[in-house]
């Protein structure tokens, strides 16, 4: 397996589909409070509600500290219909106080984001990547599926996926690794009915787990 050849073709193809959320945000806002916030909100939740919701919050939100400016209830209004949003709610509502500990501003290291209320392993890679460029490898559902299905890594949970990607895959690949196989997993090799006989990265492929009837 060519992992170069396979990163190059994912890079293409990433320009075919629509940016993934978080990225989209990236591009319009260069803002990490507003790239956290989303990225939050885009839990369990699908990127066209995501973004819709993104940018009605951001009409009104625009800083840490514009969180105390409402209730609890009007927050969850704010945000729905994002998945658990009575859960993000209270999320956003504690961020400013969170956020106090760092001079209100996002924290770049993973070890700090963790501590924010509501952000996991998943979400404070996916801010330090992408609102600060620096190394971190998020895994979400389609790296952790896309990784194991390509044959790359053999893994069970998205813990060990991050730990076996961060000793294996070449670090100059890390930061757009989860947007380029967001895209593609959302577009192309989706959780079912992965469209492998018309896959440019078949032949680099072992289809892990994939039914034979979706391929060649
Ligand atoms: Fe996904 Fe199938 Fe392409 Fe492999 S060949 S990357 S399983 S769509």
């Amino acid at each position: 397996m060519n992992i170069d050849k396979i990163y190059k073709i994912l890079q293409e193809q990433f320009s075919l589909y629509p940016a993934p959320v978080v990225d989209l945000i990236e591009i319009q806002t260069k803002d990490p409070f507003k790239i956290l916030v989303t990225t939050m909100l885009s839990a369990r939740t699908k990127d066209k509600t995501t973004s819709e919701v993104a940018h009605r919050l951001f009409e009104t939100i625009n800083k840490p500290e514009d969180f105390d400016t409402f209730t609890l209830g009007e927050i969850e209004k704010l945000i729905f219909p994002v998945g658990f949003f009575h859960n993000k709610a209270k999320y956003l509502k504690a961020l400013p106080i969170a956020l106090k500990k760092f001079n209100n501003k996002v924290p770049d290291e993973i070890d700090d984001l963790i501590k924010l209320p509501g952000v996991g392993r998943k979400t404070a890679n996916l801010v330090r990547a992408v609102a600060f460029k620096k190394p971190a490898i998020c895994v979400d559902v389609h790296v952790h599926r896309i990784s194991n299905r390509l044959g790359y890594i053999k893994t069970k949970i998205p813990f060990e996926t991050e730990m076996v990607l961060r000793s294996k895959l070449p670090s100059k690949y890390w930061l757009n690794f989860n947007s380029y196989l967001v895209a593609f997993g959302q577009n192309h090799c989706t959780p079912r009915n992965p469209k492998c006989s018309n896959c440019k990265i078949y032949d680099e492929c072992e289809r892990v787990g994939v039914k034979t009837k979706y391929c060649r």
